[in-house]
């Protein structure tokens, strides 16, 4: 094989992985040198461009890629530009035989995908698109009536019908090199010329301190999750103060970790361990991978889920436009601490623990009664994790307006849920460290704490911590009473 002979394009996008990869393993496969390439397009019509924390995760997974493709023996070649002009270019500047990918779903993602494939096979070229990021594709599972599910239960209970899904590839043992890995062509880009490394202001030093990017920390994740966090994961998974809950959301938004692989590496550590209450842990587990899913069956069914309300009447929510209030709590200066630290943990690390998420989403939507494509956009903007399909499922879901949702009636109280989840404060102290003076009992309602006690803890309501920006009782009865003019 030689460096001059017709390659075959991989084209990475949201799986940006060696192992477990089906359109780099054929590619790998096919006796022709393989030309590996990730075009970062944040302008195509009607793809969302990435928020600032997923562009700071994506240099760390491009960087991580192109090291592991070098092992193998070939680089990453990144482009920057509209994919539906550069890919056909590129195949035909390089004499490319085909080009392979791995699908995503979004609409405006479908129909880019389907143009480019039309443009290449009129170029004579092969194009081939393959499983990547789900266990299942989302046109695969359907109701007996032969429509899309609408109802996690019934779904995951289809989902599970269909048994263990196939063993994750291996990576390729090596890949023939292509001349077109390095030298210039049009559109080419250094990682660095994209400028996804944040340093002035430097907001991302708390997320890189917290995380490790791209397939070689999702390995190490996975690794620590199964022996520090699985054992207790059906039990602890709500509380935000133990870290029990595998924080492989990124690495599996990236593709840096395929959810098959996350399946099978789960499935095999149960098989070996023997304390109580492996299954459960196992399928409780399995589950929430399987909301992933769901959200994605929704999103491929439901494209605007991002942008409209999966129930129609929740269009004609009364929502507040209230910029003061929407600022507070993207700050993390509501009042009420549990929402609080959620927010400025995520603001810190670009995460934030599922059960405050919920907690956080549920304040703002109904406490404080601003639309839910307000937190969605924020969510965008500072999760690593942001998802099209989990953040809008998400959100819609606690908003009520979504398919499955919460009953709008079940207004979580943020003083309660940070006294169930979070008992000793632990989490609240961690993120609020001006309350952490304050005794376990007043930790979630600092505004019961007496002077002596502000006084001791060194806190003065209304200065050093704000008073609540809205009363739990009245906000919960303004969006019951909202929701109850709705047709
Ligand atoms: P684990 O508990 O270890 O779960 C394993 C994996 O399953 C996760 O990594 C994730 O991929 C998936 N998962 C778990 N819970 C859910 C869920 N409820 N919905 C969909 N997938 C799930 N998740 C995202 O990946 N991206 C988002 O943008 C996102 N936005 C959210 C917004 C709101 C308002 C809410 C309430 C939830 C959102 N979630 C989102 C879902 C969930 O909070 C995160 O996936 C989870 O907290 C990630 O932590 P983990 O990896 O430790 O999860």
């Amino acid at each position: 094989m030689t460096e001059e002979q017709t390659p075959i394009i991989v084209w990475f996008r949201e799986d940006l992985r060696i192992c477990d990869n089906e359109a780099l393993w054929e590619a790998a496969n096919s006796e022709t040198p393989v030309l590996c390439v990730y075009v970062h397009d944040q302008e195509s019509p009607g793809v969302r461009p990435l928020g600032g924390a997923a562009l700071w995760w994506l240099h760390g997974a491009l960087r991580d890629l192109d090291e592991k493709l070098l092992g193998l023996g070939n680089g990453l070649a990144i482009f920057r530009g509209m994919a539906i002009e550069l890919i056909p270019r590129i195949a035909q500047e390089f004499g490319a035989s085909a080009v392979f990918w791995n699908r995503r779903y979004g609409a405006a993602e479908r129909r880019i995908d389907a143009e480019i494939k039309a443009t290449l096979r009129g170029q004579g070229k092969t194009a081939k698109s393959f499983s990547g990021n789900l266990v299942n594709e989302p046109w695969t599972l359907e109701t007996t009536e032969g429509g899309p599910f609408r109802v996690f239960s019934a779904y995951w209970r289809a989902a599970r019908t269909i048994g263990t899904p196939p063993h994750p590839l291996p990576p390729p043992r090596r890949l023939g090199p292509h001349r077109g890995s390095r030298g210039s062509a049009v559109g080419r880009v250094e990682l660095d010329e994209l400028g996804l490394e944040v340093s002035q202001p430097d907001w991302a030093s708390g997320l890189r301190q917290s995380w490790s990017r791209g397939e070689t920390g999702a390995q190490a994740t996975l690794e620590r999750f199964l022996e520090y966090g699985f054992h207790t994961y059906a039990t602890e998974r709500d509380r935000p103060d133990r870290s029990v809950t595998s924080q492989l959301s990124p690495y599996l938004r990236f593709g840096n970790i395929s959810a098959r692989a996350v399946w099978h590496a789960a499935l095999m550590s149960s098989a070996s361990r023997t304390e109580q209450g492996v299954e459960r842990n196992l399928e409780k587990f399995l589950s929430e991978l399987g909301w992933r899913e769901f959200s994605y069956h929704l999103l491929y069914h439901f494209p605007d889920l991002a942008h409209r309300s999966y129930r129609p009447a929740f269009e004609e929510m009364p929502w507040r436009h209230d910029a003061a209030d929407l600022n507070a709590w993207r700050k993390g200066r509501t009042g009420y601490p549990l929402v609080d630290a959620g927010m400025r943990e995520l603001w810190h690390t670009g995460w934030m623990h599922n059960r405050v998420r919920m907690v956080v989403a549920s304040f703002l939507t109904k406490h404080l009664l601003i639309d839910w494509r307000k937190g969605e956009e924020w969510f965008w903007d500072t999760l690593v994790d942001a998802d099209q399909a989990s953040n809008s499922a998400s959100w819609q879901w606690v908003a009520g307006s979504g398919a499955d949702a919460a009953p709008y009636f079940r207004i979580f109280n943020p003083v309660l849920q940070g006294e169930k989840f979070d008992p000793d404060g632990t989490y609240v102290k961690r993120w609020l460290p001006e309350l952490a003076g304050l005794p376990a009992s007043l930790i979630n309602r600092p505004w019961e704490a007496s002077t002596s006690q502000m006084a001791a803890a060194g806190m003065v309501l209304g200065e050093t911590y704000p008073r609540p920006i809205v009363d739990h009782g009245y906000g919960r009865l303004r969006a019951l009473e909202a929701v109850k003019k709705l047709a």
